[in-house]
């Protein structure tokens, strides 16, 4: 099959270099010039594990190739996948949908033939038929179905989540009929090398498969808080979350995924899609109030991580330096958006602390946003001379760091660990004033 892939992110690039690998030929088309000119001389331009490797068979197999200029592929393929950005609109919190608009009127001016438009972007309800109105106004005589295939991959663990995938879901309109029937054919050709035993297709109506995906990320988001707020109330009554977590987790109606207390969560995906599904609720006069309350409590925690660490500190944060371990949103990645670090590092600044930080992988996209962070080249230097190190990113290299190296380097050894990677009663025998989430 032929894939044109409208958006190379996150999502387009490990998609198309996936779809690539089960034998498609796929073009991965980008306006943005500056990432177009790096893949073409064989650099990756996002942090992701096994994806330059990935990318380098597949475009030496000539099944993968990328360009600014679409047209060709667009007007040979056989499916062409919407992956562009869908990000929160200013001020109200809406999904932005119009680079998807303009995706959709670029691939109306150009296809050829029957053609499957396929949204992969996180898009509201009705997005789909919006799309189809958009391609019928311009080409009234345009073969195609709009289908909703929404992505559900992990960051850090994108190709294993791509082609392991738990589910594929798939949004087809009037599926019985010719048009129905042919797109439903070209999707499952496109997924036909999954183990479709392990990863069952389930078609649905477009409307409830671009529902599907956020109700999925709302209900781990709302997961994620749940466990956030037990981990407070364990620290007030002496009790330990992680156990709690452990205790529920293994009961199978709860699973014991996504039970880990943190800072709150962040990323790419989360922050923007639980605000867009409040939205779309209201609008529609069916208001999702546990979704509104869990963008709130997470809000609000985000905005406490600078009194945790004054806390622990004991003290007041002003002319104190503050080394923080990692950056981005979660381990494996370098995208920084919604990070908590970026609530973190400008409230630990505003009380008067200067801020000292090291990332692996996002330190490069981190120094942009926070300009006023000294950026250091490892963990060790970024603890000098710090009153208090907080680790906010559990990458595997902080998880057995020599904690008596950076003790001897820090002003004072205190720690605030947001990911409890490491045990209260190890640190307080090492001499260390700790704190964690959730454990007494
Ligand atoms: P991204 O910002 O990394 O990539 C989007 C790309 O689209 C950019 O490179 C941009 O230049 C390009 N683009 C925008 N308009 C274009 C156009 N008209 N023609 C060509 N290129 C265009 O975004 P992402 O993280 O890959 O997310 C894409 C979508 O997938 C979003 O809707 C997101 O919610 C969803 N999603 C993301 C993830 C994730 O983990 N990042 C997971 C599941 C779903």
């Amino acid at each position: 099959m032929r894939v044109a892939m409208i958006g190379t992110g996150y999502v387009g690039l490990v998609s198309g270099a996936c779809f690539a690998d089960f034998g498609h030929v796929v073009t991965c088309i980008d306006k943005d010039a500056s990432k177009i000119e790096r893949l073409e001389k064989g650099e990756i331009p996002i942090f992701e594990p096994g994806l330059d490797a990935l990318v380098e068979t597949n475009v030496r197999g000539g099944r993968l190739s990328v360009t600014r200029d679409g047209a060709e592929a667009i007007r040979t393929a056989d499916a062409v996948f919407i992956g562009v950005g869908t990000p929160s609109r200013r001020g109200d919190g809406h999904a932005d949908l119009s680079y998807v608009y303009a995706a959709a009127a670029e691939i109306a001016d150009l296809i050829q033939g029957f053609t499957v438009v396929v949204t992969k972007s996180t898009v509201p309800v009705g997005t789909g038929d919006e799309i189809e109105r958009i391609i019928r106004e311009r080409r009234p005589d345009a073969e195609f179905a709009v289908v909703s295939n929404p992505e559900f991959l992990r960051e850090g663990a994108a190709i294993e989540d791509f082609k392991r995938p738990d589910r594929v879901v798939i949004g087809v309109n009037d599926i019985d009929s010719p048009t129905g029937a042919r797109a439903r054919s070209v999707m499952a050709e496109l997924y036909r090398p999954l183990n479709l035993n392990e990863s069952p297709l389930l078609f649905t109506e477009r409307r409830t498969s671009e529902l599907i995906k956020y109700a999925a990320n709302a209900f781990l988001a709302m997961k994620i808080t749940f466990i956030n707020e037990m981990a407070d109330l364990c620290e007030k009554v002496g009790a330990d979350v992680q156990q709690v977590a452990r205790g529920i987790g293994l009961d199978k109606r709860i699973g014991n995924k996504f039970l880990h207390a943190g800072p709150g969560y962040g990323g790419s995906c989360f922050p923007k899609d639980t605000l867009a599904l409040v939205r779309t609720a209201t609008d529609a006069g069916s208001p999702v109030r546990l979704i509104e309350t869990t963008v709130a409590v997470n809000d609000a925690r985000k905005a406490a991580l600078a009194d945790r660490v004054r806390n622990t500190l004991g003290d007041d944060l002003n002319g104190r330096t503050v080394a923080l371990l990692g950056l981005t949103f979660k381990p494996n990645t370098d995208d920084m958006r919604d990070a908590p670090s970026l609530d973190l590092a400008p409230a630990l600044i505003a009380a008067g602390a200067t801020v000292r930080a090291y990332d692996p992988e996002g330190m490069h996209e981190a120094a942009a946003l926070m300009p006023d962070v000294v950026m250091t080249p490892g963990p060790y230097d970024a603890v000098e001379g710090a009153d208090v190190v907080v680790i906010v990113t559990e990458w595997d290299q902080f998880r057995a760091l020599d904690l008596d190296r950076i003790k001897l380097l820090m002003n004072r050894p205190v720690m605030v660990d947001l990911r409890n990677v490491y045990r209260p009663d190890d640190m307080r025998a090492r001499g260390y004033v700790y704190s964690g989430i959730g454990r007494p």
